[in-house]
């Protein structure tokens, strides 16, 4: 695997993950659906479950544009989270952000408490807490940024640089941003953690995780997670995911183009009563969103001044942008996190942490601008 390749990220991104042509002269690689391999073949696999070509030449192009030595495929998100999880010993504690993905907290406290994992939880956008990571000394601090729904935007270098002092891994759900806007290793974490079904796929066809590092034993540590516990991809989906990838800087672009056009036209609308976007300057973290990011990404959130139900009924109005899970697709969609998303989350908690009924989120897709503001502008006017 490379590394420090000293071409763009673009560059990459079209040059790498490509190869297994053989002899055909084929420019994009096949997709290798078979479950084994003839015992010593001269590339070293055995058996998909431990390794796959579609998996290599994803692994390969993630760790480039990471910036990592080492990258590891996983079938989703959650199970990129699993195998992190999955390193950790009985009596461990996990320092994480309070405001982590549901399924993060999810797998916390439903799944791996269970094991005798502990996982307290701390507002990391509060320098006077990173205190706890010397106090406490945990085995990981989980940290995400951008976070959802809100957007709060967690100081990775700063966490980290602390986390160092005391020997502690830092791992940073990287999400939202994707590695095109925000490259964790080079801020100093232990771990880039993605779910590669959002940006980094970026077309809503399948689902994939991906955990970088450039700690030789961390990756060796993912790699038996991937085939010890089976939370490896399908050859398809690996494939789909590198493909993906190829187009990820011109894909953000736009996205982050659009959602700061949207934001910035969210923020004078009548009707609106609060607008959050990193790249925003009425973002509370707007200066670090500034340093750590290299644009906004693609997702806006929004509290309207209406009833609960006509924040529904607005998300239900639009017509490009689809009432959906997830994000990060070519398409936009929007989700009304307190009914959808977070609604396993009782609502005095919800209120506490600031997701209010009226809150929407906006995942802002690659589509012509105008159509996409045409289409809020008649969902308000409807409204009233
Ligand atoms: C979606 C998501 C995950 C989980 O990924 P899946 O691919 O859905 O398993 C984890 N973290 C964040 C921030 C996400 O948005």
């Amino acid at each position: 695997m490379k590394n420090k390749s000293p071409s763009g990220f673009q560059t990459r991104a079209v040059h790498e993950g490509r190869g297994f042509g053989g002899t055909t002269g084929a420019v994009m690689p096949p997709v290798f659906m078979t479950s084994t391999f003839a015992t010593g073949n001269p590339d070293g696999f055995d058996y998909t479950r431990s390794g796959n070509p579609n998996f290599r030449l994803l692994e390969s192009s993630a760790a480039s544009l990471e910036g990592a030595r080492f990258a590891t495929c996983f079938a989703s998100g959650v199970s990129a989270i699993t195998a992190v999880v999955s390193t950790l010993q009985s009596g461990d504690l996990v320092l994480a952000e309070e405001n982590v993905y549901g399924c993060t907290y999810r797998l916390f406290e439903k799944v791996f408490a269970k094991f005798g994992v502990e996982v307290r939880y701390s507002d990391f956008t509060q320098p006077s807490n990173w205190e706890q990571i010397k106090r406490l000394r945990p085995a990981l601090v989980w940290i995400e940024s951008p976070t959802n729904p809100l957007l709060k935007i967690v100081d990775i270098a700063g966490i980290s640089w602390v986390a160092a002092t005391v020997g502690v891994p830092v791992v940073v759900d990287n999400t939202f941003a994707s590695p095109y806007l925000q490259r964790p290793l080079e801020l100093g974490a232990t771990l880039s953690l993605s779910s590669t079904t959002k940006y980094v796929n970026g077309h809503s066809d399948c689902l994939g995780g991906i955990v970088a590092t450039n700690d030789a034993v961390w990756h060796n540590k993912m790699v038996f997670a991937q085939k010890a516990l089976g939370l490896q991809p399908s050859p398809f989906d690996a494939w789909l995911t590198t493909r993906g990838q190829r187009t990820l800087a011109l894909r953000m672009e736009r996205h982050c183009a659009n959602a700061l056009a949207l934001a910035r036209w969210l923020e004078k609308r009548k009707g609106v009563r609060w607008v959050r976007y990193p790249f925003l300057p009425s973002h509370p973290q707007y200066k670090l969103a500034r340093r750590q990011m290299k644009a906004g990404s693609g997702i806006v959130t929004a509290e309207l001044a209406c009833s609960a139900k006509s924040a529904l009924a607005f998300c239900r109005r639009l017509k490009l942008f689809t009432l959906a899970e997830s994000l990060g697709g070519v398409e936009s969609l929007v989700c009304h996190p307190a009914t959808m998303t977070h609604a396993s989350v009782p609502p005095v908690v919800r209120r506490k942490v600031g997701i209010g009924d009226r809150l929407i989120r906006l995942s802002v897709g690659t589509e012509d601008v105008a159509d996409l503001l045409r289409d809020l502008d008649e969902a308000f006017a409807g409204l009233s």
